[in-house]
C-alpha cells in the first residue's frame, strides 16, 4: 500500500486488489492499483496520481455493466465512495458513488415522484448517467437538469445541462468521452404522495425479479438492434404480441429465435429466464463469457443478419 500525497491530500492505494468481487458478474482478475475516494480532492488526487506515472486509470461505480479481463487492469482503478445525497425542494443532488436505489429510496421518503420507475436497476449514479440507465420507458436523461463533471486530464470541474449530456438509448456525452468522471448530477422531481410512489417503485420491482434471482449477470448484455428489415419486425411484434418502441428490438428476442437460450460455454451461460442476460453459472472466467458472447455473435447473425453489440463494457482487455 502507497500514499500519493498531492496537494498535501493523501489517499490510500492498495496494490494487487482482486476485482471480482466488485463486480456483478463476479469475474475477473486484480487492479495493479485501486483508490477509493471519498470527495472530490480525493478523487483529483487519484487521477493526479495515474497521470504522473503514466497509468491508465478505470471508473469503477457498482461493476453492474462491466466485464474484467482474467488477467485483471494493470492500472488504477478509482473506486468512486462520493455518495451523499441531498434534497432542495423538488430537486435531489446526488454525487456519482451513490446508489441509484438509494436516490430513489430518499426521494420516495420526501415524497418526491418522477424516479421510481428505475426501482431495481443496480449500480450507482455515476454509472447510470453515463450509460443513461433506463426501464420501461424511462432514462435517466428524462429526470436529469444537470450533471457535474471532472475532467480526468485538465481537473477542471464544469457543470453539463441535460441537453449537453446528448443522452441517447443506453449512452451519452460521457460514455464518449472517456476523459470525463461524472461527479454529481441534479434530478427534477415532482411532489407526489409517498404511499402511490412506494407502490409504483414495489410495482417496478415485482416486474423485475424474474430476471434477477440469485442471478450473476450485467442484465441485458448486448443493446436492442433497429433491424432495417420490415418482416422481421412484422415477425417480432406477431411472436410477443406487443408494439415494437422506438423501431428497436429486444436483443434476447434474437437470441431465443437463434435458440441459443441455454447454451453454456464453461460456466458462462445464456439464462433460462431472458435471452439477453449471460450468467456466471459457476466459476466462469471472462474468457468463457467474451467465447459465449462471440458465438451469439456469430450465429444471431448467421440466422437472422442482425449484427449485435455490446452494452457491457470491457475492462483490462
Ligand atoms: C440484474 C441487472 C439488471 C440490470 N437492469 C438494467 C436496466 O433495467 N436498465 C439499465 O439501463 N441497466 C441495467 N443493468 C445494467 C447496470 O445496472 C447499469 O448499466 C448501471 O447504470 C451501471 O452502473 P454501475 O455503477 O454499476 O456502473 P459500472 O458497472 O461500475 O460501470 C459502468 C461504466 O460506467 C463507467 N462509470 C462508472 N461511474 C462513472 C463515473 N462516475 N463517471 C464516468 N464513468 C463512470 C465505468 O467506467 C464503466 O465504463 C442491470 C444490471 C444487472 C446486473
Amino acid at each position: 500500500m502507497v500514499a500519493a500525497g498531492i496537494f498535501g491530500l493523501p489517499i490510500v492505494i492498495e496494490e494487487n486488489v482482486p476485482l471480482a468481487p466488485f463486480t456483478s458478474f463476479g469475474i475477473g482478475g486484480p487492479a495493479r492499483y485501486l483508490a477509493r475516494p471519498h470527495t472530490e480532492e480525493e478523487l483529483e488526487t487519484a487521477l493526479s496520481y495515474a497521470r504522473q506515472r503514466e497509468l491508465d486509470y478505470f471508473l469503477l461505480g457498482g461493476g453492474t455493466n462491466i466485464l474484467v479481463s482474467d488477467k485483471g487492469f494493470d492500472g488504477l482503478v478509482i473506486k468512486l465512495e462520493l455518495n451523499s445525497v441531498s434534497i432542495e425542494g423538488r430537486t435531489i443532488t446526488a454525487q456519482a458513488g451513490a446508489e441509484l436505489a438509494r436516490v430513489i429510496d430518499v426521494a420516495a421518503e420526501n415524497d418526491l415522484s418522477g424516479i421510481e420507475c428505475l426501482a431495481g436497476i443496480p449500480g450507482t449514479v455515476g454509472g447510470a448517467v453515463r450509460g443513461n440507465a433506463g426501464a420501461f420507458g424511462t432514462v435517466i436523461g428524462d429526470i436529469l437538469t444537470d450533471v457535474v463533471a471532472l475532467d480526468g486530464d485538465s481537473l477542471r470541474v464544469s457543470t453539463y445541462s441535460a441537453e449537453q449530456c446528448f443522452f441517447e438509448y443506453r449512452s451519452s456525452m460521457f460514455k464518449k468521452n472517456r476523459g470525463l468522471v461524472v461527479v454529481s448530477a441534479r434530478l427534477a422531481l415532482s411532489v407526489g404522495r409517498k404511499d402511490k410512489i412506494r407502490e409504483k417503485r414495489n410495482k417496478t420491482l415485482e416486474k423485475r425479479t424474474v430476471f434477477m434471482e440469485n442471478e450473476r449477470s450485467v442484465g441485458s448484455y448486448f443493446i436492442n438492434p433497429i433491424p432495417d428489415n420490415g418482416a422481421l419486425i412484422k415477425k417480432f411484434e406477431n411472436d410477443r404480441k406487443v408494439q415494437c418502441r422506438n423501431c428497436m428490438i429486444p436483443a434476447g428476442w434474437f437470441i431465443d429465435q437463434a435458440g441459443l437460450r441455454g447454451l453454456r460455454i464453461g460456466d458462462a451461460m445464456v439464462s433460462e429466464k431472458h435471452g439477453n442476460y449471460l450468467i456466471n453459472a459457476g466459476a466462469a472466467t471472462a474468457d468463457d463469457v467474451i467465447k459465449l458472447a462471440t458465438m451469439i455473435k456469430q450465429v444471431v447473425h448467421e440466422k437472422m443478419g442482425i449484427e449485435l453489440h455490446e452494452e457491457v463494457n470491457y475492462v483490462g482487455f
